[in-house]
């Protein structure tokens, strides 16, 4: 499951390769959209939206009053990284440095190739309906659009909720993955499975998420513990078993939630979070 930060980090690096080029090439190799050509449009916009990732183009180029002007003409390539989704940017006719059979989307400018490989969906629609895919989602820690108080509000709308899976519900704020919800619970003082209703000043919470992803987006790896590289990256996800950074007892891991769609695997250290 990707972080918000790393679909900001995939954005920029997609914005960087195609914005204001003109398509020369694209292949879609998911059935819905095999057939579909978009040569000759125009990316207008690179935008990362919660976890999803939403390329707008246009018919013709930029420069005259076409119909690229036109907002409501252009359409939206919509991706989602899900498990091991990733957008890789290849020099035209550099070998790619992963399987072609795990390519799903191919966008080629005169001078550079986007790969997009193992996406958890890829999918193209109009880009005036673009609400029907991200219009669920709640504030972007990373969009322009943030707002604390209603993400606050939100998460503690269900306050008999574990504050694991209320910050992972997008629904709520969007951006945080696994890795944040367990980070931020430990930093916090509290264990993953306390009911948000019952965490002491969840506005500082939200402070913090905010400040952790800001600080991570331009990071090119992600770290919460501020250790330098080959120390611990996290305080305690995917720890389970090794000592606490901060009091040397042993980190413990477990499931967290009960209907399928909505199970998580937490961590945490028993001394450090009550
Ligand atoms: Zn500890």
């Amino acid at each position: 499951m990707p972080e918000g930060d790393s679909v900001y980090k995939a954005a920029a690096k997609l914005r960087a390769a195609l914005d204001q080029q003109v398509l020369t090439r694209t292949d879609f190799r998911v059935p819905a959209f095999a057939t579909l050509d978009l040569s000759g449009h125009t990316v207008t916009s690179v935008v990362p939206r919660g976890k999803h990732l939403l390329i707008r183009v246009a018919e013709g180029s930029d420069d005259a009053a076409g119909p690229a002007s036109e907002p409501d003409s252009g359409l939206t390539i919509h991706s989602h990284l899900k498990m091991e989704g990733v957008w890789k940017i290849y020099a035209n006719g550099e070998r790619w440095r992963k399987p072609s059979y795990l390519a799903r989307g191919v966008l080629s400018t005169a001078t550079k190739t986007a790969v997009g490989f193992e996406l958890g969906l890829l999918e193209v629609v109009p880009t005036a309906s673009e609400d029907s895919i991200v219009g669920h989602l709640g504030p972007d820690l990373l969009g322009p659009d943030w707002d604390a108080d209603l993400a606050l509000a939100n998460l503690l709308s269900d306050p008999a909720r574990p504050v694991a899976l209320a910050l992972l519900d997008q629904r709520n704020l969007a951006g945080l993955g696994n890795v944040y919800a367990n980070e931020l619970s430990f930093l916090r003082g509290f264990r993953p499975d306390t009911p948000i209703g019952e965490v002491a000043d969840p506005k500082r919470l939200v402070a913090l998420a905010f400040k952790a992803i800001m600080v991570n987006k331009d990071r090119p790896i992600r770290n919460l513990t501020g250790l330098p590289r080959g120390k611990p990256r996290y305080w305690v996800h995917g720890r389970r078993g090794e000592a606490c950074l901060r009091c040397g007892t042993r980190i413990e891991s477990d499931h967290l939630g009960t209907c399928p769609t909505d199970t998580r695997f937490t961590w945490w250290c028993p001394s450090c979070q009550k």
